[in-house]
């Protein structure tokens, strides 16, 4: 779909028109110009022929678990990968499932973080604020009919959100639209590796999206050898904007932390990380912080840390005052989970039909 061409075709036409076009899209979710009945024919049959409405996708599944992946031709035949997480709530009085869109940001990663799927695979091309919204939109065409909506979008996919930071923020602004899929913005979340300026520009943006920075290690010696970009934003450079973000914003930031075996997981870590978040962010907006530990998912060499580990690092965290939560593996068997996205599709195919 290109929106792009959409608001050229817009330009000519009145005001009301281009709502109306909005709406059908984004509101409606139309799949076909010709669903658009509010439209005139003559401009139905224009977008038709100049800017047709098809998402080229693939959707992988697979059974009992609650993800779904979806692989995504891009019109100049660049794959990405999108994945949809259902959650249903377990409480009696909450009905309201949540589904939450993992969009990429970019075609691959140039950063390399050694643990990651994406990095490893190198980087093709950043995407379009069209091309990420897209990926909502399938998400939102699919879920329509299943009496659904998407939720929540998080930017957790392939690539490094603030390495294409200006089509991530239009991006973010086209799903915000009240008059389209109007997701509110503090059901939307950014993950980045840490780009200092760019955690300092997303602290001025003046909306409530929110934040999440990709920790992984307490020192530099670690994170440098884990994720290659320490060694240009250290720690210190990275805490410190983080730490202003919070001064500007008051709101929670995420700090993730992936528990791979016998490298980042041990108890001497856990203790250098209730340091590390002393030292370098304010006492009174500590509370703001929020340490996520994150089950690895296998993608090479290395190993996820065990469940008794852990629990026994949250433990540590939680005995020096530090706030903690964990997040479930989701998609894994699609190999849709997080960091375990690559855009290679024949891979996938032949990895599944074998496993
Ligand atoms: N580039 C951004 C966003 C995409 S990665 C970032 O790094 O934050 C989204 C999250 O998945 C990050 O926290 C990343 O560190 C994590 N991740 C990468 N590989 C993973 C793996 N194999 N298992 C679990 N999480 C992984
Ligand atoms: Fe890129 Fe994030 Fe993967 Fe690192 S973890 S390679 S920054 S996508």
């Amino acid at each position: 779909m290109n929106l792009s061409k959409l608001n050229q075709i817009l330009a000519t036409e009145p005001r009301y028109r281009a709502d109306q076009v909005k709406r059908a899209v984004f509101f409606d979710l139309v799949e076909k110009w010709d669903e658009a009945t509010t439209l005139p024919k003559i401009l139905r049959e224009k977008l038709k022929a100049e800017c047709p409405l098809e998402i080229d996708a693939k959707i992988f599944s697979s059974q009992g678990d609650p993800t779904r992946k979806a692989v995504i031709t891009l019109e100049d035949g660049v794959k990405i990968e999108t994945v949809l997480m259902s959650y249903k709530s377990k409480k009696e009085d909450d009905e309201t499932p949540r589904n939450t869109v993992c969009v990429s940001s970019e075609a691959g990663c140039s950063l390399g973080c050694v643990f990651c799927a994406t990095g490893q695979n190198g980087f093709t091309r950043n995407l379009s604020a069209e091309e990420i919204v897209s990926q909502v939109l399938f998400f939102a065409r699919l879920l329509k009919k299943e009496n659904e909506r998407v939720s929540n979008v998080v930017f957790m996919g392939m690539g490094e959100p603030f390495l294409n930071y200006e089509e991530v923020i239009k991006a973010i602004k086209i799903l915000m639209d009240q008059k389209g899929l109007a997701i509110g913005a503090r059901h939307l979340s950014v993950s980045t590796i840490g780009i200092p300026e760019k955690i300092e520009k997303f602290s001025h943006e003046g909306f409530q999206v929110n934040l999440a920075l990709s920790l992984h290690a307490p020192n530099d010696e670690l994170r440098t050898e884990l994720a290659p970009i320490n060694a240009k934003y250290n720690l210190k450079k990275v805490l410190h904007a983080i730490d202003d973000y919070l001064a500007k914003t008051k709101r929670k930031v995420m700090l993730e932390y992936v528990m791979i075996d016998g490298v980042n997981d041990s108890d001497f870590y856990a203790k250098e990380l209730i340091q590390l978040i002393r030292l370098n962010i304010k006492k009174e907006r500590q509370y703001l912080c929020l340490v996520n530990l994150i089950a690895y998912n296998q993608t090479g060499a290395f190993k996820s840390s065990p469940r008794e580990q852990i629990l026994k690092f949250k433990k540590i965290l939680e005995d020096g005052g530090v706030q903690v939560t964990e997040r479930f593996r989701f998609g894994r068997g699609i190999k849709g989970g997080c960091g375990q996205l690559t855009g290679k599709q024949k891979l996938e195919i032949r990895k599944q039909g074998r496993e």
